[in-house]
């Protein structure tokens, strides 16, 4: 835990239209006033009421009283040998979540966290060894975007040249398990008069928590990434505890019904290569039955394991790794093998928080020493 924000203003990031809308109603004020923040604040990036110079003065001064527009605070940063950058932002009650910017060419995603910890324990994910603490709320979620953008320099939206232009949901915890908050965040991200990000730029990645992937389509319609990792129930519900609760079988037919997968947006389906556990020719040949078998239109991104301190997994080999991407490109699916990005970071879900909280922990243990030895 870092330090809370003592400020107790209302947060206006997170809020969308119609919260604004009833706001500037109880304020008196005219519905465009609302229309008139949002450009400032998701436009623009602005923080400070006073530059909103076409805001009334009065109402200048009045907001400041009861409302703020906040930010997460850049308690960390690492920025890796491969630019990959790392922040570890703390939230207004203290805690802390990561936010992981992958630039890339002409383009870069940054990789948002739903959830503080994750209480879904996949066998191989570092998140999932430390505790579920709660759910971000949208102005956590949102806030992410904008430190990311503020620490870039990337306002106003649809600044040229920008780095930031994609967004995978894909940091710590299941956003399908908070999901209200994440849709609602999404959907202040995607607001073509804000930060503008389209849903064809946003990608959510899912354990498959099945019940909630249908409204993921019918509310947002972004592009679904699904944590596969196994081709079999026997092996999936070591790896990913959730596929007892709902299997396979559910979890294609749920994959079959979105609608990316009918049209050449396609899914993507997640793989972590894991050494002598999921890597064989014939798990890649099952995969491929099971694609045809749903009629899913699939795209597999092969992701290199990212070991950290006591796992007890190794990321495949090299030769492994590149007969698995060649069977299934041989069969008609793209398979590229993801590069980890940001290894000398720890970069990988959940690794930057753990690692901090580790050294938390060592310090405290050192206190605790010293003030036993002083006693
Ligand atoms: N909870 C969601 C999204 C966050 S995890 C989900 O599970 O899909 C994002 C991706 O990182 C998932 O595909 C996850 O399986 C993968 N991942 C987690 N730990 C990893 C590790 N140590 N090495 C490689 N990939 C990992
Ligand atoms: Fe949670 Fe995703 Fe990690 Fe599984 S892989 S523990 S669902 S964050």
């Amino acid at each position: 835990m870092a330090q809370e924000n003592t400020d107790t203003r209302t947060n206006l990031i997170g809020l969308d239209r119609a919260d604004l809308a009833s706001i500037f109603k109880d304020l008196d004020e005219p519905a465009f006033r609302a229309r008139q923040l949002w450009h400032w604040m998701y436009h623009r990036g602005e923080t400070d009421f006073d530059k909103m110079t076409d805001l009334s003065k009065g109402l200048r001064a009045k907001l400041p009283e009861y409302f703020r527009v906040g930010r997460l605070k850049i308690n960390k940063e690492l920025i890796s040998e491969d630019t990959t950058q790392k922040w570890l932002l703390g939230l207004d009650d203290g805690n802390e979540v990561e936010a992981v910017m992958i630039p890339e060419k002409d383009r870069g995603a940054l990789c948002v966290s739903s959830q503080v910890g994750c209480a879904l324990n996949c066998s191989f994910c570092h998140t999932g060894t430390q505790t579920w603490v709660g759910d971000l709320q949208p102005a956590d979620i949102v806030g992410q975007v904008m430190s990311a953008r503020d620490r870039m320099d990337e306002w106003p939206s649809g600044k040229k040249g920008r780095r930031l232009t994609n967004i995978v949901m894909m940091g710590m915890g299941e956003p399908l398990l908070n999901f209200a908050n994440v849709a609602k965040a999404l959907k202040i991200v995607m607001d073509s008069e804000g930060i503008s990000i389209s849903k064809r730029r946003i990608t959510l990645s899912t354990s498959g928590v099945v019940p909630m992937m249908k409204r993921c389509a019918e509310e947002l319609d972004v592009g679904l990434a699904v944590s596969l990792h196994a081709s079999n129930d026997e092996l999936r519900n070591e790896l990913v505890p959730i596929n007892k609760k709902y299997p396979l079988a559910q979890l294609l037919q749920a994959c079959a019904d979105y609608p990316s997968a009918r049209n050449a947006r396609r899914i993507t389906m997640e793989y972590v290569m894991l050494k002598d556990v999921n890597d064989s020719l014939a798990d890649a040949k099952e995969l491929v039955r099971l694609m045809k078998k749903y009629e899913i239109h699939a795209k597999f991104n092969l992701i290199g394991f990212n070991p950290w301190p006591g796992s007890s997994y190794e990321c495949s080999s090299g030769n492994a790794m590149h007969r698995f991407s060649d069977y299934l490109n041989d069969q008609g699916f793209s398979a590229p093998i993801r590069a980890s990005r940001g290894r000398d970071i720890m970069a990988a879900c959940g690794q930057l928080k753990s690692a901090s909280e580790n050294q938390k922990m060592k310090a405290l243990k050192e206190l605790k020493q010293q003030r036993a030895a002083r006693a």
